[in-house]
């Protein structure tokens, strides 16, 4: 319940009162409080107003959205054309041959391919003691150890050894622990 003035005396009358007790004038309760719709039959632009406020509202929220699809696409284009550069260093366009440090990749990642955990196993590199077309590398006591996780999931210091052929770009003979795998 709220208290309102009388039109007439000035009186504070309860809202709820039919008339105001002084006077006796009609009490005029104002409409109630709530967005344009509610006003539509007292003020007619209201809801007109109310249904622009929507719409707006609406319109912000697809703006919002097409702004985000807009980024994503910015990004993946930045992405791109990033990509797209660096591959044109190691590319077709700057032809390389085939040296020692592409042979020890190879090997690494050979050495890798066959661990346990090719995620934990840790090929460092190493010199090429190869020589000619042959690229040799070894892991060894004398140099840096390959580590890996062993059956036992223990991550250990292992040897091994690969041989590159350059000309042929592939692996001629690989050892592990001691064991030939190629
Ligand atoms: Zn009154």
């Amino acid at each position: 319940m709220a208290l309102i003035n009388c039109t007439e005396c000035g009186k504070q009358v309860s809202d709820k009162a039919a008339a105001c007790p002084r006077c006796g004038a009609p009490v005029e309760t104002p409409p109630p409080a709530g967005d344009g719709e509610a006003y539509a039959g007292t003020f007619p632009d209201m809801a007109e107003h109310g249904a622009a406020l929507k719409k707006y509202a609406a319109e912000q929220k697809k703006t919002k959205r097409n702004f985000w699809i807009g980024m994503a696409f910015l990004a993946a284009i930045i992405i791109g054309s990033c990509s797209a550069g660096s591959g044109k260093n190691s590319g077709p366009s700057a032809p390389r041959a085939f040296d020692s440090s592409d042979a020890l990749v190879m090997c690494q990642m050979a050495l890798k391919r066959i661990a346990r955990d090719p995620d934990k196993a840790e090929i460092p590199y190493v010199v090429d003691h190869g020589s000619g077309d042959e690229a040799y590398f070894a892991w060894g006591n004398s140099t840096k150890m390959a580590r890996m996780r062993n059956g036992l999931g223990l991550d250990v210091a292992t040897t091994a050894s690969c041989t590159v052929s350059k000309s042929q770009k592939r692996i001629t003979s690989l050892t592990l622990d001691g064991k030939t795998i190629l």
